[in-house]
């Protein structure tokens, strides 16, 4: 978690637009037809592969789509509000039909986009007051999809803080289970985690637990965050990597869960759990994984979305233009 809140004040600190003192309202990237061309650079889209990062949403939501336009993403994850309050003023009407025409004018897909959830919302807590306002900020992120015409949301499963797994996996099923009762459509995706401090969602088998107490599974998905599952064991750096962890994926949770991915390298090494993003091709997991997954077929069709410090001279637009470059379609 943390490594995200840092990655996004050293982005604000480069881009005069992030710098702004605001709560981290984000973009989102669009979905496309085949073969388009976008962006300043005019960049072509590999077939079937939509790449894209995490966007800011600074000076409205809308802004999100053109900074992905901007950065020649296919794709796009973003905030929905602050990521420093519970209490978020509601999203406004008319800068949700500027968000949802920008998609269109550009081309974005709502299945191409996946808004990312506040950092402050635990659905796993086993302090009462804490679950509740987590299980109210879910119904209110999902809220926020619907009005901007999304149909998928991305969170941190959530943290044990000392009591039991399973526990804290019924809690995190709970919540989702309120969240679908109270907001129609919108799929609830579970991130894995890098097994960092008590949070679940390390292990592939905890997704699972997760998956199995909800109720509605065609509204329960999983993004895979690259950093993270190497992080928590899984080698996705070694010859076969990605097709191996990808083969365990499949057999322990089901592929036709997996709704998007994110692309980070890791700072940290195998297993060593820590939340530590690297830009692509600079940390431990290394270039040849990242070939591999921009050319792995089952990852067609689903949002790769960058959460990457982005170093001056190698920030998004680099990052997603070497991405592109490996693809061999
Ligand atoms: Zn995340
Ligand atoms: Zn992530």
């Amino acid at each position: 978690m943390e490594s995200h809140k840092r990655g996004e004040k050293r982005r604000k600190a480069r881009n005069p637009v992030k710098n702004e003192e605001i709560e981290e309202l984000d973009e989102r990237p669009g979905c496309s037809t085949e073969e388009v061309v976008r962006g300043k650079k005019g960049r072509t889209k590999a077939q079937k592969k939509y790449i894209g990062a995490h966007v800011s949403i600074a000076g409205g939501i809308w802004k999100a789509v053109e900074a992905s336009v901007d950065l020649g993403g296919h794709s796009f994850g973003l905030f929905l509000g602050s990521q420093r309050s519970w209490q978020r003023p509601a999203l406004d009407q008319s800068a949700a039909v500027k968000f949802q025409q920008a998609c269109s004018q550009h081309g974005f897909d709502p299945a191409h986009i996946l808004p990312h959830g506040s950092y402050l919302m635990n659905c796993g807590s086993p302090k009462e007051d804490i679950f509740d306002k987590s299980q109210d900020m879910l119904v209110d992120e999902l809220s926020r999809c619907s009005v901007l015409g999304l149909t998928q949301f991305n969170f941190h499963p959530g943290a044990t803080l000392g009591s039991s797994k399973e526990q804290c996996i019924e809690r995190i099923a709970q919540a989702i289970n309120h969240a679908h009762q109270q907001i129609p459509a919108v799929c609830t995706v579970l991130e894995n985690m890098s097994g960092q401090g008590s949070t679940v969602g390390g292990e592939f088998n905890e997704l699972k637990s997760i998956i199995d107490h909800v109720r509605d599974k065609s509204r329960v998905g999983v993004c895979l965050d690259t950093c993270h599952a190497f992080a928590a064991g899984y080698d996705i750096s070694s010859a076969g990597g990605v097709k191996s962890v990808l083969d365990e994926f499949d057999q322990v949770v089901g592929l036709h869960f997996l709704r998007a991915v994110h692309l980070n390298d890791s700072k940290g090494k195998l297993g060593c759990h820590l939340d530590r993003h690297e830009d692509i091709g600079r940390g431990q997991i290394g270039i040849a994984a990242f070939r591999n997954i921009v050319n792995e077929p089952r990852l067609d069709n689903i949002p790769l979305i960058l959460e990457t410090p982005g170093r001056p001279g190698f920030e998004y637009a680099e990052q997603i233009e070497l991405l592109y470059s490996l693809c061999e379609d």
